[in-house]
């Protein structure tokens, strides 16, 4: 029972090796100071130097966050509108944007850009994070004030926006003297963004957005690997993360605490489903066709991945042996998919087959939601769950593409093996591969030396950052 595992807990495993501090009610986020208990041992652990920024952080956000003198006066600047005096804190603004498992890479990357700046985040509260997630810091919110003076504006801001970053780079209108510096800059680093843009990710730029007191932020990508190969960052992240490989994996224990709301359908489904099993395969089936499947090619690569790396073991289809009398082994596979398909035939195999190995396959789905539906609440609570229930997994399957899987692969802090996507409707071979790393993938990263001003493959300049596994020019860290 999780009573008694809770208090044979050590201190230090239920702060996850210090990320969290003590002091937080317990009751108003039992994920807080529980999910240690859903955890293996911990294998991946945070620097010092990490758990003294973490500390850093949050006495600024203490003192600089919503509703503080220090708060208001920035929103008063911000609201008297264009020249600047440089205000005592500095905020970054993280805008809700794309599917959940977008929002969650792109909250840690945001989060680890304000640690490096000195700045404090914000969190603009959109339809439901509230809803999902527990606050990380302790004492003031993280979530934006709904006064907030630009929060009306948040929907319009795009890559013409006056105020947009790279536009006003494009149009030579950013002034670098300090008193002609806006007191806010929209940062475009949404997937389809341009040239000018990408010039966030350039030292000379950061020196300019180091002035400006406001940052408002839509992205819907992990732009961390990016922020490792700017300079003036280099040596502060080498110090806050010696193993480059597992960022998010602090970050995002960390920062996301799933609400107790949350928590219930988590701790519910493991109890009656996973906690008894011998082993948990967690296999995650993002399909990126049109049309909603279920498509045999891809219940094909499912089957070869699991089978070839002898992840699930194969049937006997000429045995029609009972199990024998001593408990049997129990693998139990944990699947998730907007589609029901694959974990009914799945389950309908071990089902009609005896194993080859003698073990027992119990194979489970918590939803089948059909398609994406982002702004209902009860839809993205369950997708959370389930994001959470596949870190909790011993090993894991993920498709290619996916932040879904991202999320889940980090959070568990495991090497997933990576289902390759599909080309013409036809499977893979091989159907999966290994991860190089735990590390979610940048999906469109800047291909730009800011010194020499030219292009280049940013993939092969520094060893701990390089081509994701899943998608050719992605970068991920290793
Ligand atoms: P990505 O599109 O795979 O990168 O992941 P996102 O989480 O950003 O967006 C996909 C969204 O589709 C999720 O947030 C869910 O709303 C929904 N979704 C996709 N796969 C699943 C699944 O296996 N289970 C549930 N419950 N929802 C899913």
């Amino acid at each position: 029972g999780s009573e008694n595992g809770f208090s044979r807990l050590s201190n230090r495993d239920k702060l996850i090796g210090g990320l969290l501090i003590p002091g937080f009610d317990e009751g108003s986020c039992l994920s807080r100071y529980q999910s240690s208990l859903y955890r293996r041992t911990l294998t991946h652990r945070p620097s010092p130097y990490l758990l003294s920024k973490l500390r850093d952080y949050e006495a600024l956000h203490r003192r600089c966050g919503p509703h503080t003198k220090l708060y208001d006066e920035a929103v008063e600047q911000l609201r008297s509108g264009s020249s600047v005096r440089l205000t005592e804190c500095k905020y970054v603004v993280w805008m809700s944007y794309s599917g959940l498992g977008n929002k969650i890479l792109t909250l840690a990357s945001a989060f680890l850009y304000a640690v490096l700046t000195d700045r404090v985040l914000l969190v603009d509260p959109g339809k439901d994070m509230a809803d999902l997630f527990c606050e990380p810091f302790p004492e003031k919110t993280w979530l934006l004030p709904n006064d907030f003076p630009l929060m009306d504006q948040f929907s319009n801001f795009n890559q013409k926006s006056p105020n947009c970053h790279g536009y006003m780079l494009k149009t030579n209108t950013l002034n670098e003297s300090t008193e002609a510096l806006p007191s806010y800059l929209y940062l475009h680093l949404v997937h389809d963004y341009d040239d000018h843009d990408k010039l966030f990710f350039c030292d000379q730029e950061q020196a300019l957005l180091s002035r400006v007191p406001w940052l408002i932020l839509k992205t819907d990508n992990y732009f961390v690997p990016s922020l490792f190969l700017i300079p003036s960052f280099e040596h502060e992240l080498s110090n806050l993360f010696p193993q480059k490989d597992n960022v998010f994996h602090h970050l995002g224990q960390y920062l996301f605490h799933p609400s107790n709301h949350v928590w219930g359908l988590i701790t519910r489904y493991y109890e009656a489903y996973l906690s008894s099993a011998d082993e948990v395969i967690g296999i995650q089936v993002r399909v990126f066709e049109s049309g909603s499947g279920p498509f045999e090619h891809i219940m094909d690569q499912i089957l070869s991945c699991t089978l070839q790396e002898k992840i699930l073991p194969d049937v006997d289809k000429e045995d029609f042996s009972s199990v024998p009398l001593e408990r049997p082994r129990v693998k139990a596979v944990l699947m998730t998919s907007l589609s029901s398909g694959y974990y009914e035939k799945l389950r309908t195999l071990y089902w009609e087959y005896p194993t080859t190995t003698g073990e027992v396959i119990a194979v489970h789905q918590p939803s089948y939601e059909m398609y994406q539906q982002t702004e209902k609440k009860a839809h993205n609570r369950k997708a959370w769950a389930e994001m959470y229930l596949l870190s909790m997994s011993d090993v894991l399957v993920t498709s290619a593409w996916s932040t879904f899987g991202y999320v889940a692969q980090g959070l568990g802090g495991s090497k997933p093996w990576i289902l390759y996507k599909a080309e013409n409707m036809t499977t893979p071979d091989p159907a999966c591969r290994r991860a190089m790393s735990m590390e979610p993938c940048f999906h469109a990263p800047p291909f730009y030396d800011c010194k020499a001003k030219k292009g280049i493959d940013t993939g092969v300049v520094v060893p701990h950052v390089r081509h994701c596994e899943d998608m050719s020019w992605g970068l991920k860290l290793v």
